[in-house]
Order: C-alpha cells, then structure tokens, then sequence
C-alpha cells in the first residue's frame, strides 16, 4: 500500500465529525489493506510502529524533526518556526514547508506504508556518537520523498502521536465493523436494537485485544479467520496483558457489599458478601506480571514494561518456587529494607526497575519479595473466566512459597469487625490498606472493575471530639448519625469544628454512639443537640478543604468513621494546628 493512501485516510479521519464516520472511515481502511500491510497500517494510524510493549523508543524529538524537515525542504528555519506556533503542530508545518519546498527535485522515490514502518523502527536502533545526525538524515530522507498530506502524517507518526481521534476504541470498533458483520455465528447475546453481529463483533474483538495485546494479530485474525478465529486466540507467555485494575471502596463497609454486587449488575441479584468476598493486603510496590515457562521467567510491570533484569532473586525464586510448567501470575513486588524488615516505600523499589545502581547491590540493600494475587493462566489453561476463587485454588497449586515469592496475605471475612481487623494489621504492618474482591468474579483485563475495590487511609487518622450531633433522617430516625467534630485549639481551651461525620460506623456502633452523646447533650434545637465535648473518635478522611463553614477553617472531605479513641481524653485530641500543617504538607 502507497504511504500516500494512509494518509489519505488519515486526513479523513481527522475531518470527520461524528464517531460513527470516523468508525466506517477506519474500517474503509483497514478493508483497503491487503494482508501484508494490515498490521502495519493498524498499528501506524494510531502514530506507532510497534505495539507498546515492545518498548520501541524511536527518540525523536521535535528539533530533530524540525531540523529534519528543514534539510528536506529547503525552507527558512524562522518561517518554520512561525508555521509551527501559528499551526499549533510540527506536522501542519511540516506539511507547509513541503507545499513551500525550494528542493524539489531531490523528490525521488514512491512511500510505502511498510517502507516507511521500517525506516521509522531503525531509527530506534541508532545510537551513540553521530546517532541524532542519522536520524535527521533518515527522516529528512521520507520527507523529501512525502507530498504535504504524507508529510503531515509522517512527521506526527515519527513524534508519536497522531491527532486524528482514533483511540483503541475506534479500532476495535472498526475492525469488527470490517470483517466480522456477516458472521453467522455472532448475534447471540447483546442488546436489542443495535445489529446483533457487530456488538458480538465488538466484544470478540475486544475479548481478543485483551488476550493478545496486540491489534496486529487481532485485525489479521479477524480478516482471515472472523469470529471463530479469534475466539480462538489466546494468552501467550512472554506477551504481556493487560491487568485487571480496581475501583476504590466508599468505606470498607460500603465497599464489602458493593463489591459483592459484581459492576454493579443489580442489588437484587447480590449475594450477601459473607463468603463471597476476599479481604487482601494492600501492598504498596509496583504491580507485576510474571510469566513463567519453564526456565524462562519475565516480570512485566503494568505498563508492560519488561523489568526482569532488575530483580533477579525474584526470577530465582519463580524458577525454584513455581512447580507448574507454564504458568502466568499476577502480584505485587514489595522491597523490604535489608536491616529493618520493613516495607521499603514505593520510591524507593523504583530505584531497581530504574537499575540506578549495581543491580547485585540494589537487591542486597532492598530485597524484593512477589505478593501473588492471582493466576491468568497455568499449564495450558487460561483461566480468565474462571471465578477468583478458582483462580486461588490454581495459585496455591502453582508454586509454593520461598523467599523472594509469596501469596498475598487474605482472608474471607464474616463479619465487618473481621474485615476491620484485617485492614487494621495490614496497615500495621506498614502496608497501604487492603484490597476487596469478589471471590464469584472472573479476570477483566485492562478494566477498571467494580469486581476489585482498594480501601486505604488516604491521610493520616485524626482524633476528633464530637462538639453536636443531628438525628439522621429515615431508616435511622432515632440515631445521631451525624456527628459534628472539633479539633482542640489549646490556647482558647476550646472546639473548633473541622467537619461532620455521617458514614463509616454500622448500626450497632451507632446506636451505642447514640446512647453515649445523649448521655452527654447539654442543649437540644429539634433535631440538633450540642454535648459536652467529650468523645473523642479516630477519622479517616480523604482531604483537608479551607472552608468558611466551619470554626477552624478547615473542613475535612468524606469523613469516614474508624473507632472511639477510648484511650484519649478530649484535650488529648488533634489540635487546630496540627489541622493547619496537615492541610499545608498535603
Ligand atoms: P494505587 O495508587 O491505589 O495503587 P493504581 O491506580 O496504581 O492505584 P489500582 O488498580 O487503582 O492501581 O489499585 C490497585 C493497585 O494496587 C494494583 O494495580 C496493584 O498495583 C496494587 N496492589 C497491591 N496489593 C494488591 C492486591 N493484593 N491485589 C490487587 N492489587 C494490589
């Protein structure tokens, strides 16, 4: 395929108004392509020449384009410059210096899409001394052969982005739209109204993309295979997935019902979470994925980035602890520090994957241990579909624990005051909060799921003395759900309010707090009462606001309750100043 029809379409696709058009536009496209140039052309309109996990840096930058386009063309530097800030984008201006060459002659040779591809992808290989100069040269090179339109498109590609609106969405969309619509097996399961082949079309190709991580492989399959074929495509060792990421809890309590509800598919349908929901430590590392076959282990994190060479007493460990074959795991990677046994902070693990110093040294000062979470695939069978809780009967399976590797540590709690516990030791132990899953649900890759919730302290607990309380309306009529809080402030021996409190604490607890403070008023106004300030309660909260609204000026956001602090005195509480140097350190 001729570069010059790319960019062609590309030009269309940057005018279309609608996405309907952009999506019909993609698949005109990629039905023009022949078989050859189909991945090329799939992976170049979104302004790559590799999928990202192959971590193909190019290190073009744009005053090594500029100086490419002005060697190719010919035209003065300062009215480039112009064109650039005026156009907003080197590859407009490139485009109108090209419309504006003064060497037009030296125009000498046809693009192709693939031609350009491999010119694009050497550059990536050249290095050291007089490196920049041969790439000026070779990109110089495809811009004196390019039209403007190519050049346009050419310059946006080299630097990486393309701005013509297509995103993994509209290729995913597109591909199905060009090769799966007449499929006859598709149609089963989807919505009414829309035409049934193209949504089964949608979700076996995003199913695919997921699998493969690769467009590449997904379109070729598609066009030569239909849905069938891409059924059958599958997870390969050695090629990274993306991981299933989580939504964050709305309190550890709402957080352990809402995520017994699967994406929310409907209240009445959810289970009672007791039994179906795993409560897991939360470790603060950097998220892996290890893939295991036979001898050769690589770790890629969530970017997909391969850092196996930084943590080689990790692969070590895979090697020896992993009894599978073949097998795909899915953890965190936490550094502990050598002397103390403490969790290492996160920035400080960084160092390794960075290989900031002697990979040797950095792993005796900061060794790593692997929290595995969860199993994607073991000897031969994916396991994507299956329900978390089969996956973890797979990862116990899988390997047994040795230094360097470990299960994350989890339990299925019965009640919230177990769940609390848990999430307790494991900020105890100097880990960030915990993880909750529904052990019913299967692996969503690259999605962020209602499946998976993180609940941690975001800030630092206050303790904070309750200064007046309000009945809370319906269900809980006749408790003080809502609880006025006061920082001391030392000086006036007095209150100041930083907030009010109304989630957190279970019906139980609230009916005691109830008793307490009504034990305590000293002034009722219909539903608000004022007590002495006596109580003294442990908060978590997400963030300090300044706020005219209440005495200290301060107001914390979501608020959420942990506990009485039995232990403190009302005098003993966090002070106004402490507020104040929260709010500034934050
Ligand atoms: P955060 O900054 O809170 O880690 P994030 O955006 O990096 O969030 P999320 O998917 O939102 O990632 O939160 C879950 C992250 O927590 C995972 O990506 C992983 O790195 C980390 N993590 C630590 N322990 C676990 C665990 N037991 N299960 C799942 N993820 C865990």
């Amino acid at each position: 395929m001729e570069y010059a029809t790319l960019a062609d379409y590309c030009r269309r696709l940057e005018t279309a108004d609608a996405d309907v058009e952009l999506v019909a536009t993609l698949a005109d496209l990629f039905r023009t392509a022949d078989a050859d140039h189909l991945p090329a052309v799939v992976t170049m309109v979104r302004g790559k020449v590799a999928p990202r996990w192959e971590g193909l840096e190019l290190g073009v930058s744009s005053s090594l384009t500029t100086d490419a386009v002005l060697r190719a063309t010919g035209v003065d530097p300062d009215a480039l410059e112009v064109e650039w800030r005026d156009r907003g984008d080197l590859g407009a201006a490139a485009e109108w210096a090209v419309e504006n060459n003064r060497q037009r002659t030296l125009v000498s040779g046809t693009l192709t899409v693939i031609g350009v591809r491999e010119t694009l992808r050497e550059l990536a290989s050249y290095e050291g001394h007089g490196s920049r100069d041969r790439k000026v040269e070779a990109l110089a090179g495809l811009v004196a052969d390019a039209d403007p339109t190519e050049a346009r498109y050419l310059v946006r590609t080299a630097l990486g982005y393309m701005r013509i609106g297509v995103g993994d969405g509209t290729v995913r969309d597109a591909v199905a739209e060009a090769f799966l619509t007449d499929d006859p097996e598709a149609g089963d399961d989807d919505a009414p109204g829309t035409p049934a082949a193209t949504v089964s079309g949608v979700k076996a190709v995003e199913r695919a993309a997921q699998l493969t991580n690769d467009y590449r492989v997904v379109a070729r399959t598609a066009r030569d295979e239909g849905i069938a074929g891409l059924r059958d495509l599958d997870l390969e060792l050695g090629r990274p997935v993306e991981l299933m990421l989580a939504r964050k809890a709305e309190g550890l309590e709402a957080g352990l019902t809402d995520v017994a509800r699967r994406d929310g598919a409907g209240d009445a349908d959810a289970p009672g979470w007791r039994g179906h929901v795993l409560v897991e430590t939360k470790y603060d590392g950097i998220r892996v994925q290890a893939h295991v076959d036979g001898d050769d282990v690589r770790l890629f994190t969530r970017r997909l980035v391969d850092v196996t060479e930084g943590f080689p007493e990790v692969v070590d460990a895979l090697r020896t602890g992993v009894g599978a074959e073949r097998a795909l795991l899915d953890g965190e990677l936490v550094g502990y520090d050598a002397a103390t046994g403490e969790p290492a902070v996160f920035q400080e693990l960084s160092r390794r994957v960075k290989r900031e110093d002697d990979v040797e040294a950095l792993a005796a000062e900061l060794p790593a241990t692997l929290h595995c979470f969860d199993c994607l695939h073991v000897d031969g069978r994916t396991l994507l579909d299956e329900p978390l809780d089969a996956r973890l009967d797979a990862l116990e399976t899988a390997f047994d624990p040795v230094d360097g590797l470990e299960r994350a540590a989890a339990t299925v709690p019965d009640d919230v005051a177990a769940a609390r516990a848990c999430y307790r030791e494991a900020v105890d132990a100097g880990h960030e909060g915990v993880m909750l899953k529904n052990l019913d649900a299967g692996y969503q890759p690259g999605r962020r799921v209602g499946r998976m919730l993180k609940h941690k302290p975001v800030m630092e607990p206050l303790d904070l003395v309750v200064t007046r309380a309000q009945y809370s309306e319906g269900r809980r009529s006749s408790l003080l759900g809502r609880l006025y809080l006061g920082a001391y402030g030392p000086d006036a021996d007095a209150f100041r309010e930083v907030g009010r409190l109304s989630t957190g604490y279970t019906d139980a607890e609230l009916s005691e707090l109830t008793d307490r403070l009504e034990a305590l008023v000293v002034d009722r106004d219909g539903r608000d009462v004022t007590v002495r300030p006596e109580l003294v309660l442990e908060v978590e909260y997400e963030e300090l606001q300044t706020s005219p609204e209440y005495g200290s000026g301060y107001a914390l956001r979501f608020p959420r309750f942990l506990g009485v602090r039995e232990d403190l005195g009302p005098t003993d509480a966090d002070t106004v100043d402490r507020v104040e140097r929260l709010y500034e350190a934050q």
